[in-house]
């Protein structure tokens, strides 16, 4: 390995006087795009990992726990969902898994950061697997409002991988009343979304508010978690749709639908996997029903 690095750390403020601290082994590139402050390095415990604006995005030792979490609950519910709308999901890694579809016919993909896009592209190949050269894959370097608030096209899902709503952030205003509205109206008939949706434990308004903000807009709305390390501890998901409940499938009908319809490897989902997610432990509802 060779030189010894200098030390550093991550710092990741989790609440008001809470904070994570990793120690960061090794560096591949750090400085500061138009939008977002990035680190792609070695961290302490999670490996490889991406941080933007001093919050870990998603690592190497559980990006799977994560992005098969977004992705295939809301993927395997739909019929058969064949045009698919990413926004954010720089790392490629969402799109990676969306592209396991075999119904998939075209992917967009609207990210708001082409730099970062650039350093996923050459830092985490691990991530993106050649997803980004992908035919199916249609890249839009563009702010995610801006975008729904043009476009034309309809899509069958909607995926909304984006960074924490933080006052400031690049994505503050993609988790509002009227960009869920822009969603549903790109949606078509039978269509369904899902979003990150923050920590239920470590930030219970935001995960809460998000869910009710989304319940004002759809008939169905499913909010779910799963267990992040690198994000400290379990992690919130909404899904939503006006006709499609992804928390009645069984686990043997999950099961018998990935044959089906994904083709490679699932590290995380299964059909035991889906109900765990859609089983909210007690104090989760508790904090659901509080706000
Ligand atoms: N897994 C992550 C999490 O839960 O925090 C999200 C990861 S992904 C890297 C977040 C992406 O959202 C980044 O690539 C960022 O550039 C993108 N993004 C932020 N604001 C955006 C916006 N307004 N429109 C489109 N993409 C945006």
């Amino acid at each position: 390995m060779g030189q010894k690095l200098p030390w550093r750390i991550v710092a990741e403020w989790i609440t008001e006087g809470e904070a994570c601290i990793r120690s960061v082994e090794k560096v591949y590139a750090a400085g500061a795009t138009k939008f977002q402050e990035y680190l792609i390095g070695e961290l302490a415990g999670i490996g490889k990992s991406l941080v933007l604006d001093g919050k870990v995005q998603s690592s190497l030792f559980d990006e799977h726990w994560y992005h098969e979490a977004l992705v295939h609950p809301i993927m395997i519910a739909h019929e058969c969902p064949k045009d698919v709308l990413i926004i954010g999901g720089g790392e490629g890694a969402t799109a990676r898994e969306v592209l396991k579809h075999k119904c998939v016919e075209q992917v967009v993909m609207v990210d708001i950061d082409a730099e970062l896009i650039e350093l996923a592209k050459k830092y985490l190949p691990e991530w993106h697997q050649g997803a980004f050269d992908n035919e199916k894959l249609k890249l839009v370097l563009d702010d995610g409002r801006k975008f729904l608030s043009t476009t034309d096209m309809e899509f069958d899902i909607v995926i909304l991988d984006l960074v924490d709503p933080m006052e400031g952030g690049p994505a503050a205003l993609l988790y509002t009343l009227e960009f869920y509205r822009l969603v549903s109206r790109v949606l078509k008939p039978g269509g369904a979304m899902v979003t990150q949706a923050s920590s239920p434990i470590l930030t219970p308004r935001v995960y809460a508010t998000i869910r009710n903000t989304i319940a004002s807009v759809f008939n169905i709305t499913r909010p779910y978690i799963t267990y992040v390390r690198s994000y400290n501890g379990v992690w919130g998901f909404v899904a939503a749709s006006n006709s499609i409940d992804p928390s009645n499938l069984s686990p043997d009908a999950v099961d018998k639908l990935i044959k089906e319809r994904i083709r490679g490897e699932l590290r995380f989902y299964d059909g035991v996997t889906h109900q765990w997610m859609f089983t909210l432990p007690k104090p989760i509802r508790s904090i659901l029903d509080s706000y």
